[in-house]
């Protein structure tokens, strides 16, 4: 096996990403030694079981002699584990996150890591609806990019671009390929490729739920019809997409303006009975999944391959989804 990236790398944060970077960071040998710290003692014991590293309670313990910190909590907890940890940095670490937004995420741990800290904010394209320490596996990252978004601000300390170096490798260890760009570039992307996505998930299935004419069992009994796709999305972790909204919000409303608009002209030519307008908007959106699958982005299988037969077993395992 290659030589390790980190001599030691340490995790805050056992959840669905902390929990598979451990996984991935263990099986590709990428960190020679992996310390793990999560606030929950219930969450510790079970990463523990799972064999995800040196569990410890202590958070300061954990950072100690780490060449590199990865914050796997939701982006409004970044700057207070940061401040917590700060002092127990040892000079020359990098410091990384995995927040699904950029520029929070960024200044806040620029606002509180000490200077001799390298502040590398980061975030896997990839993920699943799940959460917690169980849900968590190796090959999370594989073929998913990994953005980094290097702070201006930290570019003129010594060292700073071999330490984007060294992280890049650690990601491409684990899989992923890597991208750097502005993490306000960052965050105007993803408020359209994954922020607006999910929050239109979450209302769609709020509204159905709401819906007095429709009673419950009828929209789980027929969900197949498309609904069922948004319900796996709408089950992700409230904390993180609440922390997510609050922290992306000008990128995520000018977003939703221009979908509103947009679905707006869809409300209208439904109206109006305008079927070539229908048809025209459909088919680009056709289009544009077709160029996903191309990209390698997506399976190719009609309805993300799922057996269809009456007797299918509905537990057989496929490839979890990528979000983000
Ligand atoms: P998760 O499975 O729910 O894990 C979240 C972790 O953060 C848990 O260890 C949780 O501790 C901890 N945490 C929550 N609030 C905290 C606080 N105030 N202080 C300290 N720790 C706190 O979530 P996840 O999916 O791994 O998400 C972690 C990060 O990855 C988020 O920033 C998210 O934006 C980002 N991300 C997620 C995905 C995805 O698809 N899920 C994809 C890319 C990036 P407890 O054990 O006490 O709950």
């Amino acid at each position: 096996m290659a030589a390790a990236v980190f001599d030691k790398l340490a995790l805050i944060g056992a959840g669905l990403i902390g929990s598979s970077i451990a996984r991935a960071a263990a099986e590709t040998g990428a960190a020679a030694e992996i310390s793990v710290w999560d606030r929950d003692p219930v969450v510790r014991e079970a990463a523990d079981e799972l064999g995800l590293g040196q569990v410890t309670p202590d958070l300061q313990g954990a950072v100690t002699g780490a060449d590199c910190v990865i914050l796997c909590v939701p982006v409004g907890a970044i700057g207070a584990v940061t401040q917590a940890v700060a002092d127990d940095l040892a000079p020359g670490a990098i410091l990384t996150d995995v927040g699904s937004v950029k520029t929070v995420a960024a200044s806040a741990m620029a606002e509180h890591a000490p200077g001799a800290i390298h502040v590398i904010p980061g975030h896997p394209i990839a993920g699943t609806e799940a959460s917690g320490p169980a849900a968590g596996f190796a090959s999370l990252f594989k073929g998913a990019w990994h953005i980094l978004t290097p702070l201006a601000s930290e570019t003129e300390k010594p060292g700073h671009r071999d330490a984007v170096k060294t992280l890049t490798a650690f990601w491409e260890r684990l899989g992923a390929r890597v991208e750097t760009m502005a993490a306000e570039r960052h965050d105007r992307v993803l408020a359209i490729t994954s922020h607006l996505p999910h929050l239109i998930a979450f209302n769609i299935v709020s509204t159905a739920y709401d819906m007095e004419r429709i009673d419950e069992q009828e929209v789980v009994k027929y969900s197949a019809g498309g609904f069922r796709d948004f319900t796996r999305i709408a089950a992700s972790d409230p904390t993180m997409w609440r922390d997510v909204f609050l922290t992306n919000k000008a990128a995520v409303l000018e977003t939703l303006g221009r979908f509103s608009e947009d679905l707006a002209a869809l409300q209208r030519a439904i109206r109006w009975d305008d079927g070539d307008m229908l048809y025209e908007a459909f088919s680009r959106a056709r289009g544009i999944r077709q160029a996903i699958i191309d990209a390698g982005m997506d399976r190719s299988e009609v309805n993300f391959g799922r057996d269809q037969r009456p007797d299918a077993d509905l537990n057989s395992p496929i490839d979890p989804n990528r979000d983000a």
